[in-house]
Formats: C-alpha cells, sequence, structure tokens
C-alpha cells in the first residue's frame, strides 16, 4: 500500500481548477505593475492582451473573470437573439450553459449527437438540413467547438479535424467559436502551436484557472471589432475590473512556465488509468486518457457514482460525480506521483469493498 497519512490534506481530483499558485507565481502577482483597466491603464493588463493575441495570431483579446463569461460573451458578440448557434451535446456550452445561453445571448443551441465526441463537416450539414431553412425560420450562424473535450474524458480534436469542420462552417456563412479551456492540454500533447487554432477560429477562450494553475481568468481573442464588443458586454455584465494587473500577472506567469509541465499531468492521468484499468474490477470501464482526465464508468457493476465518491471521499481521496455512473479525476500541478497511486489502489478497494466482483481473483 502507498503511504498517505490519514491526517493528510485530501488528494483532490475534483477538477484542475483546485490548484493554488505556488511561490513564483504569487511572487509574480505581487510585482506585477497595476492601473485603472477601465481606462485600459493596467500595463500588466493590456501586456497579457497582447501576447494571448499574438500567440492565436488574433488582432485582439480581451481579459475576463472566468471560461463561462468568454463563452458568453463570444456568443453574444457572435449572434443576435433567436439566432442559432450548433455545437456539440457534450461540450461545455451544452452541459453547462444551454439555458446562460439562451437567457443571455437569447439564442437556441442545436446539440448534436456524435459518436467520439469531434463534430465533423457530416454532423453541421445534419444539424443545418435537419431543420427547416425558409427565411422566416431561424438561421445558425454561429459553431461551437470545444478542445480539449471535458466530458470526453480529455479528448484532444486534432488541428486537422478542428480545420475542417471550421472551413466547412465558415463556407456555409457561420462563424465559429473554440472554447479552449484546456486548448493547452492539447498543444502539449500534439505539439500543435496556438496559432494554428487561431488561424482556422474566429474566437479562442482559454482558462488560466484550470491545468495552468492560476487563481483565476480566462482570455477571449479574436478580431480587433468583436473583441471590442466583447469589452463592452464584458462592462454590462459586471465582469471589468480595476487593478487586475496582479491577476494579469498570474496568467503571463502561468503561459511562461506552466504550458510545458501540463505534460506531468498527462503522464500522472495515464498512470492512474493503467492501474485502475490494471485492477480489473468487474464491470468498470476505464476510458481513454488522452490528456488530464481520467473516467471511469461504473454502469455495470451496479453501485451508482455517488456511493463510490463518498467512500474514496472517507480515504482521503476525492473525485466527481458528473452522472449516476460515470467518475471524473483530473490530475493537475498540486498532485503527485505517488498520490496518484495512493488513489488508484483507494477506488479499486473502496469498489471491492462496495461487493464489486475483484477480476484478479
Ligand atoms: C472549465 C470550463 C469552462 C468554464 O470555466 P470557468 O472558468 O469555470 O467558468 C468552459 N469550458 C470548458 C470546456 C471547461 O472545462
Amino acid at each position: 500500500m502507498v503511504e498517505h497519512a490519514s491526517d493528510a490534506e485530501p488528494i483532490d481530483l475534483r477538477s484542475d481548477t483546485v490548484t493554488s499558485p505556488d511561490e513564483d507565481m504569487l511572487r509574480a502577482m505581487l510585482g506585477a505593475k497595476v492601473g485603472d483597466d477601465g481606462y485600459g491603464e493596467d500595463p500588466t493588463t493590456n501586456e497579457l492582451e497582447e501576447h494571448c493575441a499574438d500567440l492565436f495570431g488574433l488582432e485582439a483579446a480581451l481579459f475576463l473573470p472566468t471560461g463561462t463569461m468568454s463563452n458568453q460573451i463570444a456568443l453574444r458578440v457572435h449572434t443576435r437573439p433567436g439566432d442559432e448557434v450548433i455545437t456539440e451535446e457534450t461540450y461545455h456550452l451544452n452541459t453547462y450553459e444551454s439555458a446562460p445561453t439562451a437567457d443571455l445571448a437569447g439564442v437556441s443551441l442545436n446539440a448534436v449527437r456524435t459518436e467520439d465526441g469531434v463534430l465533423r463537416p457530416e454532423h453541421i450539414t445534419a444539424a443545418v438540413d435537419g431543420k427547416t431553412r425558409d427565411p422566416r425560420y431561424s438561421q445558425p450562424v454561429l459553431v461551437g467547438l470545444e478542445n480539449t473535450v471535458n466530458y470526453r474524458a480529455g479528448l484532444v480534436v486534432g488541428a486537422d479535424d478542428l480545420a475542417a469542420v471550421s472551413g466547412f462552417a465558415r463556407s456555409r456563412g457561420m462563424r465559429v467559436h473554440l472554447d479552449g479551456a484546456r486548448l493547452f492540454n492539447a498543444v502539449v500533447a500534439t505539439g500543435t502551436a496556438p496559432e494554428r487554432y487561431g488561424a482556422v477560429c474566429d474566437t479562442v477562450s482559454i482558462c488560466f484557472a484550470k491545468g495552468l494553475g492560476a487563481p483565476f481568468g480566462s482570455v477571449l481573442a479574436g478580431p480587433a471589432d468583436l473583441i471590442g464588443e466583447a469589452r463592452y458586454y464584458r462592462k454590462s455584465y459586471g465582469g471589468a475590473l480595476h487593478q487586475c494587473g496582479h491577476l494579469a500577472a498570474a496568467a503571463l506567469h502561468a503561459l511562461r512556465h506552466n504550458v510545458d509541465q501540463l505534460a506531468d499531468d498527462h503522464a500522472n492521468a495515464a498512470l492512474l488509468g493503467g492501474l485502475l484499468a490494471d485492477a480489473r474490477v468487474a464491470g468498470v470501464v476505464v476510458e481513454d486518457v488522452p490528456t488530464n482526465i481520467v473516467i471511469i464508468d461504473v454502469r455495470a457493476t451496479g453501485v451508482v457514482a455517488s456511493s463510490v465518491v463518498a467512500s474514496i471521499e472517507a480515504e482521503g481521496v476525492r473525485a466527481l460525480a458528473i452522472s449516476p455512473h460515470r467518475i471524473r479525476f483530473v490530475t493537475h500541478r498540486n498532485v503527485t506521483k505517488r498520490q496518484v497511486e495512493y488513489a488508484a489502489e483507494v477506488v479499486a478497494g473502496v469498489l471491492v469493498d462496495l461487493g464489486v466482483p475483484d477480476g484478479r481473483t
């Protein structure tokens, strides 16, 4: 058994949002030059926005509090009330933001089901042609993509697949927004430059508070006119900040120092997935582990995800029941290889204790 003191902090694998800033990041935040961003006078925020626009080869970028606000403002600037947005049913836009989308942008999602989580031109065609498109009815004007895909265990959508669907959508007169909350996980996993994504999408949003380890923030990048409009909505939604340079400094620090380290998270997730698969607990399906997310499906065990989560929590391991039968574990910079090994033992042990047959015996 891997050692883990019972009075230690729990090993928190619920999300990569649980990280806290390390000392280097805190020092960068403390040393940041700040001003009032309401007047465009916060030099560190301006630097972050320019840095991100350059990174994606896009004209402009805007610092926002959260990835959700980036997505919601992107929808707002790309659409008019009554328009339709095509996305995939497992993407964050649909799983977490469908009602806010109706509320804030006043648009309707056409959430398509795909086999593997990758939207392709044929899905767009089916979504467009599946409804009457007489000009009296609503028109699809935007495609919402996601990379990596959270609900597909951190699936990486290849740059070629992304370019194909995006090019097709644009040829049909639609714009493309990429929810890249974990885009840097895809960048690290594939070696694809961020610019390659920027080249095929109209807007891209990223999150600093996921695996990158900053306490806060997101950036929305895109054409200068749309980002100008986004600045208006950021203010009207109450998301405009003042001396946010301290927070922008954390984001800049994360982009400069924490991107490559995402590879460690991927290695730890692969280790966890491998250990859980090797435990061969009957009926437990370990989904593929392309990046930093491990999802196990316990439907065939007869045990519900929430009871597994409660039992492992009692042994110092936290995970998230994302449905009655799926459990998500996310690796991040605040968990070590040894903690991951311990977590795997706890999960396998708990399933057996809950009466699931141990495949090893
Ligand atoms: C986390 C996440 C978001 C939103 O992030 P918040 O900063 O928590 O609002 C959006 N999209 C995806 C795919 C995410 O994983």
